[in-house]
């Protein structure tokens, strides 16, 4: 009787065990201004990315993955509550980047509103042990630091930009410093790409060690400006010269740092118990860090395609649907539902989010659009994507119509020849529009044309697929 009991109890206990270690672990590593051309696995010949390469042969590659706005703080405010951020007024542009301005609704302190959900509150929920490392630029203020917004461990700054390597003379602003935690100030002992995956790494160990599911971001700052790069990184690069030297050590760096923390899943044993999603927040910015987005047009900040269509990898647990793509539009705004739901939720729990749970579209056990439709919109510029129709509504030139799967590069415009189809893509647009709250920080009109005059001069990208490489 006894034995018998003692091996119900066993059974019970190793089933704990087999359920405890089928929720997969979650590993999101996410870059920053990356060009959408700047990648082995989409097909360049100038950087040296292996490790993502070899990520891409095992997970299923988006051709069509966007994020939610073509500039950093957006991007990450849509990502991270898996809702379109203009629902809550994080629109116009970043927080805090302009000092002088001042938000009707937040006065001088901008960021996340406190009261949405994050991400990182949904997986806590789910039992996950939830991690931050680098950066964060979703609110400088205490109030709305990541360790308040369901994140147990953070290392990062809260800024949008800072120096890769420590800083020797402490800067006057915090939110550019690194913090360990809460108000732990502590510069890095080396170059903050591998800085930050030496964090994640010992997260990573420290949780498969006491065998808790985990969920960790990843957010590099590489490749966004300051160009700083290690003199051993430069070096790989002898035919490059300039800005596209400094971007290529750069991604590099970003490449070995991901393979760090990818290789040490594997030594774990947990890389297939683990889901790793590789995407970055926004498009390239030619002007800035020589990023290239071939044969997309424009850079960051534009609603073209090079603005908002970005590299997008998901490794699934036992490898479902390894070396594969997937070619209906997704969104990052996807990624919160589909955490929740391999988690173990239920997404038709999740309040208000835009997003949809990705596995039924990749098993193929829903063969529908994940999105019939989706939206952009940043001050008078609006952007409807439809099937694949795109809508692109300008504050100085009559709307613009493409069609995205025959016209990748955005070269000829269709206005003219579907007028009904425009109306009703802008009426559709506008009802869209008639759900969001106002901005809860507006900038001057004059941002709104530094972003088209920069969309404009870059726009042929590829003119700079080669760059500075001869
Ligand atoms: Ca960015």
């Amino acid at each position: 009787m006894m034995n018998k009991l003692k091996i119900v109890f066993l059974l019970c206990f190793v089933q704990q065990l087999v359920i405890a270690q089928e929720k997969p672990n979650i590993v999101l590593l996410f870059s920053d201004d990356a060009g959408y051309a700047d990648f082995g696995f989409h097909g360049s010949k100038i950087m040296k990315t292996p490790n993502l390469d070899k990520l891409a042969k095992q997970a299923v590659r988006f051709t069509q993955g966007y994020v939610s706005d073509p500039t950093c703080g957006p991007s990450r405010a849509g990502l991270i509550t898996g809702r379109y951020q203009q629902r809550f007024g994080f629109e116009e542009n970043n927080v805090p980047g302009f000092m002088s301005a001042v938000s009707a609704a937040d006065g001088r302190e901008m960021g996340l509103p406190v009261e949405e959900v994050t991400i990182a509150d949904y997986m806590k929920k789910m039992g996950y042990t939830t991690s931050f490392y680098g950066k964060w630029h979703l609110g400088g203020d205490d109030r709305f630091h990541p360790v308040k917004r369901g994140f147990d461990e953070f290392y990062g700054f809260r800024g949008g930009a800072r120096s890769y390597f420590p800083y020797s003379n402490i800067p006057a602003q915090k939110m550019d410093l690194m913090e360990r935690g809460f108000g732990n100030f502590v510069e890095p002992e080396q170059y903050l790409t591998d800085a930050l995956a030496m964090e994640a790494i010992d997260f990573i160990e420290r949780n498969a060690k006491a065998k808790k599911p985990f969920f960790t971001i990843l957010s590099f700052n590489a490749v966004h400006t300051p160009m700083d790069a290690t003199k051993e990184d430069l070096d790989q690069f002898p035919e490059l010269k300039g800005k596209r030297k400094i971007v290529a050590a750069m991604t590099l760096a970003l490449d070995r740092a991901c393979g760090k923390v990818l290789d040490k899943l594997k030594e774990l044993g947990i890389d297939k118990n683990t889901l790793v999603v590789f995407t970055n927040d926004n498009g390239g910015p030619t002007d800035k860090n020589a990023g290239v987005n071939f044969p997309l047009s424009g850079t960051k900040s534009s609603h073209l395609e090079g603005g908002i269509r970005v590299p997008f990898l998901i490794k699934w647990p036992n490898n479902t649907g390894a070396n594969t793509t997937y070619d209906y539009p997704i969104s990052t705004l996807d990624l919160l539902p589909t955490f929740f739901a391999i988690g173990g939720g239920d997404v038709r729990t999740i309040k208000g989010t835009d997003g949809v749970d990705l596995l039924p579209y990749i098993t193929g056990e829903n063969t529908e659009r994940p999105h019939e439709v989706l939206f952009w919109r940043k001050d008078t510029r609006g952007v409807i994507r439809r099937g694949d129709w795109k809508l692109i509504r300008y504050p100085d030139r009559p709307a613009e119509l493409y069609n995205i799967p025959n016209d990748i590069s955005e070269t000829h415009n269709l206005v003219s020849k579907h007028p009904k189809m425009v109306k009703e893509m802008f009426k559709e647009l506008f009802a869209w529009e008639l759900t969001l709250e106002r901005p809860r920080w507006m900038l001057k009109k004059a941002f709104e044309k530094v972003d088209i005059d920069r969309m404009d001069k870059f726009r042929d990208q590829s003119k700079y697929i080669d760059g500075e490489s001869k």
